[in-house]
């Protein structure tokens, strides 16, 4: 099947970086979120970030305008109608994602292959409750999206070869390198990352370290480009604990109990970069650690 039009459901940090890759590589991309100032928010950042790519030569002038007379933005979940491929990137909640499925395949072509980038959550669960099943997998990009070079392809129990030929063709288009996991929760990169996040979590939590010290002993002790807990206020402290919650509850193992302290910075709303404070407050010139 012949992708031209790619439908993004979700305009957070993960659904503009993915339209934005989509839009570069060539595909005509209609971008859509159930919150308007979302919406306004990521086609903002899309052209931000493009400029940027600009400006560090990445791409040409040429190629940030094409791509953003690619991008159309909507609030209607229903035009998608027209999509080849829909990527659904709304918030990590089944009940968000059931309902935006049920809404939206009515409209879709019979052919239309629909994927979510869930972190964790059943693809083959999520698919069952579609007409498609067959025609439905996990499209898992890494954040930042522009940026990160992997894609995790999740098969559901009932995805066709073609489906996922198909998405695998998408993946070398936007330059990007697949690998491919089976349909157990949180797939392969997070099924490993956060438990060494949620561990961090602990180490802080019963004060073994704190804040800056985590974050120091892995970037200087093991290489990581990013301490622990600043790459929980980079990805959401909520995607976080969501994550957790569907390792705990899927695998059924109290290795994966989410730390207290986790859940406590989500109660607070802190949810790290995207709402200006999480294990680091970011309202200020420089992050600031919360603890
Ligand atoms: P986010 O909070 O930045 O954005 C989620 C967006 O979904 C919000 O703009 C929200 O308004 C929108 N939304 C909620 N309900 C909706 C609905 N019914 N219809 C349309 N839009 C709706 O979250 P994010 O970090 O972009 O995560 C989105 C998805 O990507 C999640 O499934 C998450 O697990 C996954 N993911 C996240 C990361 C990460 O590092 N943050 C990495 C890979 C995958």
């Amino acid at each position: 099947m012949v992708i031209q039009i790619v439908g993004v459901v979700g305009a957070g940090q993960m659904g503009n970086g993915i339209a934005h890759v989509c839009a570069l590589a060539g595909y005509e991309v209609l971008l859509t979120d159930i919150d308007a100032e979302a919406l306004e928010k990521g086609r903002e950042t899309i052209e931000k970030n493009l400029d940027r790519q600009v400006s560090r030569e990445k791409i040409s002038d040429a190629d940030r305008n094409e791509a953003m007379n690619r991008l159309s933005t909507t609030s209607t979940l229903a035009d998608l109608g027209n999509c080849d491929l829909v990527i659904e990137a709304a918030t990590e909640r089944e009940e968000i994602k059931d309902k935006i499925f049920a809404e939206l395949v009515p409209t879709l072509k019979p052919e239309t292959i629909l994927t979510s980038n869930t972190s964790s959550i059943s693809i083959t669960r999520l698919a069952s409750k579609t007409d498609r099943p067959e025609k439905f997998l996990g499209f898992h990009f890494m954040n930042p999206v522009p940026v990160m070079s992997l894609v995790e392809l999740i098969r559901g129990i009932a995805t066709d070869e073609a489906t996922f030929e198909t998405a695998m063709g998408v993946v070398e288009r936007l330059g990007k390198t697949a690998a491919v996991a089976e349909d157990f929760p949180a797939f392969i990169v997070n099924r490993i990352l956060m438990p060494m996040i949620n561990e961090a979590v602990y180490v802080l939590y019963e004060g073994v370290g704190d804040v800056r010290s985590i974050d120091k002993a892995m970037k200087l002790g093991t290489n990581h480009p990013m301490g622990p807990l600043e790459l929980a206020d980079f990805i959401g402290l909520d995607t976080c604990l969501a994550i957790m919650n569907v390792l705990h509850d899927g695998l059924a193992d109290t290795k994966y109990r989410p730390c207290p302290l986790l859940t406590k910075y989500v109660e607070a709303g802190w949810l790290g970069r995207k709402t200006g404070r999480g294990f680091y407050d970011y309202r200020g010139d420089d992050p600031v650690p919360t603890r």
